[in-house]
């Protein structure tokens, strides 16, 4: 077994692969592929109803808002987003940067008005969360990034907001329990918890839309593939049920509550093998730390790095690789991972230090 800490496309439930391979080959004895089938038949138009109704479900959704499967990853929910939200006529949104991902979002709402960025931590490589800034009430609508899968920060707690609230959860939906009342919009690319890589699930607030004073290409107006049932065109079939699969998956195991109890106990025991361990420090401020994507460093890597390296690879493990803006390490726990995966990755460490 591979224990697999891919920042992304990342783990998924092996029965999800199980049920995909077979659907892929004959959907429900209908002797016709999920992948070969017409998106308006009864059998789809059922499998997109059903991923609709399980993102509301699991995550407690309330009335008024619209789940969306569409396409483009969150890299373009961030041009999406700003769009259907910043007015045609002096629009301003407001930005909290917290690294990479946010970085892009500021760049693309910069195409379409001016951006005030609330708060940076670009200071110390973007290895905290800002704090303490003023959330603005003049603004169309303020932004933030819940966790950043490449620096290992996530808010536990997001700031109060007057203005819209839109968040890029693209690496921690469906981790943790989270108050979708708060927000106007929700979007996360759908290959961190959700399935496989080729949708992206928009949450957005019905009353929210359609209040920009912009002409909106179709395909990126929210309100358009909200009117069409998220079937304005040919959905990406395939990610579409492989991501209600996984939700199936959430839901039999115990839904949303069940998946936090298990990252929390998961980030513990890994966060505190890196804390004891001699030869590992974390990489960012402990109240801030992610538990989705851990990243860690070996104190001297020019002693350990080598050693270490063909260890864990030694022990199956994959992707543990940091990434190259932060270096060192990055332990990927999403939903599907096992706590067993991360016990032998602490087994590793321990035994690094041990013959070191
Ligand atoms: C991975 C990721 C993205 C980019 O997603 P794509 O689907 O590749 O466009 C954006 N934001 C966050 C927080 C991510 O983790």
């Amino acid at each position: 077994m591979v224990h697999n800490y891919s920042a992304g496309p990342c783990v998924l439930p092996q029965e999800v692969f199980e049920k995909a391979a077979e659907s892929i080959r004959d959907y429900n004895g209908t002797g016709l592929s999920i992948i070969e089938m017409s998106h308006r038949s009864k059998d789809f138009v059922e499998v997109m109803d059903r991923a609709r109704a399980l993102v509301k479900e699991l995550l407690n959704v309330p009335d008024g808002y619209t789940v969306l499967f569409l396409q483009g990853g969150a890299s373009l929910g961030f041009y999406t987003s700003a769009i259907n939200f910043m007015k045609n006529e002096g629009g301003v949104g407001a930005y909290v940067d917290t690294g990479s991902w946010s970085s892009k979002a500021i760049k693309e709402a910069k195409l379409l008005g001016d951006v005030r960025v609330l708060a940076s931590s670009q200071d110390q490589n973007f290895n905290y969360i800002p704090k303490g800034y003023e959330v603005p009430t003049d603004v169309d609508y303020v932004h933030l990034t819940s966790n950043n899968t490449i620096f290992g920060t996530q808010f536990k707690s997001f700031p109060e907001s007057k203005a819209p609230l839109l968040c890029d959860m693209s690496s921690d939906i469906f981790s943790k329990s989270v108050d979708v009342s708060k927000f106007d919009l929700i979007y996360a690319g759908a290959q961190k918890n959700m399935g496989p890589a080729g949708t992206t699930v928009y949450i957005v607030k019905d009353e929210a839309l359609g209040k920009t004073g912009r002409a909106i290409p179709s395909m990126l107006d929210l309100q358009v593939h909200s009117s069409k049932d998220s079937m304005f065109n040919t959905p990406p079939v395939f990610a579409v049920y492989g991501s209600m699969l996984t939700m199936e998956w959430m839901k039999k195991e115990g839904g949303v509550s069940e998946m936090e109890k298990r990252n929390e106990m998961k980030a513990q025991l890994l966060y505190s093998e890196i804390d004891r361990n001699a030869l590992f420090e974390g990489t960012t401020k402990a109240e801030d730390r992610s538990n989705m994507n851990p990243t860690f460093v070996l104190k001297d890597e020019e002693a350990h790095a080598a050693r270490f390296d063909q260890m864990w690879k030694n022990a199956n493990i994959n992707g543990l690789k940091g990434h190259r803006s932060v270096g060192g390490y990055r332990a990927s726990m999403y939903n599907a991972l096992g706590i067993g995966s991360v016990r032998v990755l602490v087994e590793v460490m321990k035994e690094l230090e041990r013959t070191a």
